[in-house]
């Protein structure tokens, strides 16, 4: 798995969805998740040769602060924050253990600068579940688990971020954070299970 591909094939997923993501922002956000991922991962993009470059952890520190400095909003320090502290705890030995470990670590980080717990509707609400999926070896099932988790965020109600200020209103509408996590994980495994 080169870091190229699995960064290629993340960025350009996004990239691809944006009017989506944007649609579903619409919908229950200001309408900007789908602008800001494209920003976001354009700017990764642009900088691939220096950052494809790197090992694997140095790339994903990277990644997450050019998502910081060029993603606004809530979801720009969130998925950097996941992204930098993803290649922070990963050592040099990549195995589904050691990827466990350290996207749990990151997901703690996005809870802490977040405020934010699963259950809330937001992009954490797809991270976790994925997470138990890769540190129970369960590796066949992230994909659904990813999907699963992302639809089950229909029914629920925000409690965090901008969708909250619509309270019941908030729900019937996937959130925008969880459907980019998916999209996520998906392309990832796409580079995974050599189909990207
Ligand atoms: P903004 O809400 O500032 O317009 P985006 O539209 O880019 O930013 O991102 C919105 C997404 O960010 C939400 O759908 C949700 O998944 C995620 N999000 C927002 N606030 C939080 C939070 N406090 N904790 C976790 N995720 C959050
Ligand atoms: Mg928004």
């Amino acid at each position: 798995m080169t870091t190229r591909l699995l960064i290629t094939t993340v960025g350009s997923r996004l990239i691809e969805h944006a009017d989506e993501l944007t649609r579903l922002d619409q919908a229950i956000g200001d309408g900007d998740h789908g602008v800001n991922m494209r920003r976001g991962f354009e700017a990764v993009l642009a900088d691939l040769d220096a950052i494809a470059a790197k090992p694997l952890n140095e790339a994903l520190k990277q990644v997450g602060m050019t998502l910081v400095m060029k993603v606004g909003g809530a979801s720009g320090p969130l998925y950097g924050t996941l992204f930098s502290e993803i290649g922070k705890a990963l050592g040099d030995e990549v195995t589904p253990a050691t990827v466990a470990a350290a996207v749990d670590a990151a997901i703690q980080k996005v809870k802490a600068r977040g405020k934010s717990d699963i259950g809330q509707k937001t992009m954490l609400d797809v991270l976790v579940p994925v997470q138990a999926a890769i540190a129970a070896g369960n590796l066949g099932a992230i994909r659904t688990a990813a999907a699963d988790a992302a639809a089950a965020t229909v029914p629920m109600k925000a409690i965090r971020g901008r969708a909250s200020f619509l309270g019941d209103r908030s729900i019937g509408h996937m959130d925008p954070g969880a459907r980019s996590s998916q999209l996520i994980v998906e392309s990832v495994l796409d580079v995974v299970e050599g189909r990207a």
